[in-house]
């Protein structure tokens, strides 16, 4: 068992395009088994390649919905999402966090139903049709992908608030990060 440093923003990495995986090699299967690993550690419900420094369009996700565990790998993943209006997020049921800004929390909205398609360790293609949480897990996480953070995505006042907290913390530089088990024990 493995558990890697979650790079906080700032870190370049998590601010440029992944790039897709040309092959599943063993230490891409090994990077997969680490990014397990860590989500499990930190606790999360999802986590990017560029969140633990790896620049690859990887990420991992674990979530129950009504008795169906949905836990696997996204290799290459592409993302159908359901157009949807980003202004008036509730404050108590559309909140968002990342590993990658921990502790803290925004209201965003997401979009209630997305497709996402990808390609697992065996080199098997699937898809998964979410709605609600799930469908904001895999929003998340691809946005990781493209070098995106929710916090890019805030509106007005959560943008300006998230900006603050970030540079309070001393983060929005590269050379942050935090280990799952030891630092934030309760995020
Ligand atoms: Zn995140």
């Amino acid at each position: 068992m493995t558990v890697l440093p979650i790079r906080i923003t700032g870190e370049p990495v998590l601010h440029e395009r992944a790039l897709d995986v040309q092959e599943i090699t063993s230490e891409i299967k090994e990077l997969i088994s680490d990014m397990f690993d860590t989500m499990d550690k930190a606790p999360g419900v999802g986590l990017a390649a560029p969140q633990v420094g790896v620049g690859l369009r990887i990420f991992v996700f674990d979530y129950e919905v009504e008795d169906t565990r949905f836990r696997d790998v996204a290799i290459n993943p592409v993302l159908e999402i359901e157009p949807y209006d980003e202004a008036d997020p509730d404050e108590d049921l559309e909140v968002e966090g990342c590993l990658s800004i921990p502790g803290e929390r925004f209201p965003l909205k997401r979009s209630e139903r997305v497709v996402l398609k990808a390609t697992d360790e065996s080199g098997e293609h699937y898809e998964i049709a979410a709605e609600g949480w799930l469908a904001r897990i895999f929003q998340h996480e691809f946005d990781h992908l493209n070098g995106t953070l929710y916090a890019d995505r805030l509106i007005e006042p959560y943008h300006s608030e998230a900006l603050e907290v970030i540079e309070e913390n001393g983060w929005g530089l590269s050379g942050n990060s935090w280990m799952p088990g030891i630092d934030y024990l309760e995020p």
